[in-house]
This record gives C-alpha cells, structure tokens and sequence, in this order.
C-alpha cells in the first residue's frame, strides 16, 4: 500500500490540487495537510495575513481525490513550542536567493517537514518546481535524515494569462493583478533571448522592465539546476528565478531555460 503526501498551507487552489492529482493517479493514498508554518515566516505582517479559508479548502481537496486531510495545531506539531528548534547544515543553499531575503525561512521549511515526515511516513512527497528553491532544500533534508521518502518535483500551474498561481494571488489589487503576468512574461523573454544576448546585459534588461512597470525585483538570476549562478550560456540544465514586489505583494516564480 503506497502513500503519497502533499504538504500546503492551504488557501487551495488548482496548483495545489494538480499534486493532489498526480499522488491520487501513482499512490493507494494521498494525505494532505494544511499547516501555516510559523518558523518559516520572516515578516511577521506576512504570517498575520496569510489567508485561511478552511472549509473551501476540505471542500476542494475533497474533490480532487484526497483520501486523508491532516490539520494539525501549532502545538500538535511543535510541542515544545517553536523557540529554540533544532537547525539543519543546509550550507550556502539556504543563503542564497530566497534564504538571503528571507532569514530562516529554510531552516523553517527543514523544522516543519521533518515533523510532517515522521508523522506521515510517506512513500512518495509530491511537491512544486513554483518553489525551487525548496525542493532542493527538501531533497538535502531526506539525504540528511536518510529517508527513503521519493521527492516528485510537479511543474507549475499557471492562471490563463501565465501568472503562477499562488495563494498569495487573492492578495492582489485589480492593478496589481492586472500588471503581474509581466514576471512569467518577463522568464519568457529571458528564455527566448537566453542563447543570443550576453546574459549580464539580458538581466539587467528584464530587470529595468520590470521596475519600470512598478515591481521592485528582489533578485532575477540564471542558475544552474543546484542553484550555481550561470554568467554565460551552456547547454546544461538551466533555470531562471525571480522574486519580486507588487504593491507589498512578494511573488515569486521560475523558468527552465533548457
Ligand atoms: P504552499 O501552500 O504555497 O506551501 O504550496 C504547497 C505546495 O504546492 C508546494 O509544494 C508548492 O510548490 C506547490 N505549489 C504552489 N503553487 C503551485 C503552482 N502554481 N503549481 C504547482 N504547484 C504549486
């Protein structure tokens, strides 16, 4: 009987339940749980508004095959409290790109899915390539702990206009809505002109687009599949990756380049 697992933080929406999809089609049966991680948040404004909509949410997950919803407290997951938690030898993968703007965020993500791990004991772990960074961070916490849980990477699920779906979306003005298909848009341009401008002067030009079109770009880089930045095109496995800022909005997003 295999397992499959698909940790959120809820706020479902169809990004979430194509994993839920791809568990329910490869595993006997799929868990799901909703847990809003409070040691992963660095901005504390941002955890506050973090939106929770629970009975949408087992509605949903409900529908699209989920065979158990795990939704644990915060002292069901961390009973001792969440100071002075065990840390994780991430090295320089949690200091770069998201580890460098957001403090602790990894050793939060390592915190929260050992415990979910160990309760759950999945065979299979169904997690999104929205979130690169992350599943590299995950695929070094099972090599630390040697579980023999198998990573399965799902890709990005996009709205029609091409912005990565998010919870964090709803959060959006209409403006900024309206404005934010430009970053997908903005990997796209980076992915067609990958082989044939100097990629020091491409960034920079996807970057002033996107400033001057009102995002304030926390980093927009091309790296190699362990996340070692790349300064000049090769035919290895490549991927651009942004973070940006919409009106206080963080959104983040990424591209394969080959
Ligand atoms: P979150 O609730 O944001 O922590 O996300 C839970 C899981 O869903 C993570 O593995 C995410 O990478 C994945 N995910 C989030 N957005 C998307 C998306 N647009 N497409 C596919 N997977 C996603």
């Amino acid at each position: 009987m295999s397992v499959g697992f698909v940790p959120t933080m809820g706020a479902i929406h169809a990004g979430h339940l194509s994993l839920i999809s791809e568990a329910a089609k490869t595993c006997d049966i799929t868990i799901c749980s909703i847990f809003v991680n409070p040691t992963q948040f660095n901005d504390p404004d941002d955890y506050e508004k973090y939106p929770v909509c629970f009975d949408e949410d087992i509605r949903k997950l409900t529908e699209a095959g989920t065979n158990i919803l795990f939704l644990p407290s915060v002292s069901e997951i961390y009973e001792k409290g969440t100071r002075n938690l065990e840390t994780y030898p991430f090295g320089k993968l949690e200091q770069l790109l998201e580890g460098a703007f957001r403090t602790g965020h990894f050793q939060g993500v390592g915190q929260v899915m050992s415990r979910l791990l160990k309760i759950i004991l999945p065979d299979k772990l169904f997690m999104g390539q929205k979130d690169f960074q992350q599943t590299l961070i995950v695929n070094r916490l099972l090599e630390l702990h040697d579980i023999k849980t198998a990573l399965v990477i799902c890709p990005i699920l996009r709205e029609k206009d091409g912005l990565a779906m998010s919870s964090r979306n709803v959060r959006l003005s209409a403006e900024a809505r309206k404005k934010a298909p430009l970053i997908y848009h903005t990997l796209q341009f980076v992915k067609a002109n990958f082989s044939d401008i100097p990629l020091d002067r491409l960034l920079e030009e996807a970057i002033h687009h996107l400033e001057d079109n009102g995002f304030k770009v926390d980093y927009l880089v091309i790296a190699d599949e362990n996340l070692n930045l790349i300064e000049h095109h090769n035919n290895k496995k490549t991927v651009c990756l942004t973070a940006v800022w919409i009106e206080g909005i963080r959104l983040i997003d990424n591209l394969i380049l080959n």
